[in-house]
């Protein structure tokens, strides 16, 4: 038995009573409407990517929807910029800039470490 089946409604009919299950069923619906707890729409039915694609039409890839989230993060898809756009701000910007220092830092010097070793062996 998969996870699924375990914990779908129908192997729940099959363990309990008419009565039993449809206590369960009914709080299962009052737990919804009262908490209104948000169900995911399937991939194959969420809405569409916003984006026009460079033949002039509308893009038919599912926009971006996060884990977790109830909502597409920004009605784009993966290709037209539903993920992350970048920082925004001045301080994100510094920090990103900082890191492409560091890190060219690291190759200039790494580069250079195996430079010496070749320059080493080849004595
Ligand atoms: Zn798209």
């Amino acid at each position: 038995m998969s996870e699924t089946e375990r914990f779908s409604m129908e192997h729940l009919k099959e363990l309990m009573s008419r009565r039993e299950y449809a206590a369960v069923d009914r709080m299962v619906r009052h737990l919804v409407q009262e908490y209104s707890v948000p169900t995911r729409p399937l991939r194959s039915e969420r809405p569409r990517c916003t984006a026009i694609t460079r033949k002039g039409e509308p893009c038919k890839a599912p926009a971006v929807w996060l884990p977790g989230d109830c909502q597409p993060r920004n009605g784009k898809c993966r290709v037209h910029g539903g993920l992350s756009t970048g920082p925004n701000t001045e301080a994100g910007r510094a920090a990103i800039a900082e890191n492409n220092r560091r890190r060219a830092e690291q190759i200039r010097t790494h580069r250079q470490s195996m430079a010496n070793d070749d320059a080493m062996q080849a004595r």
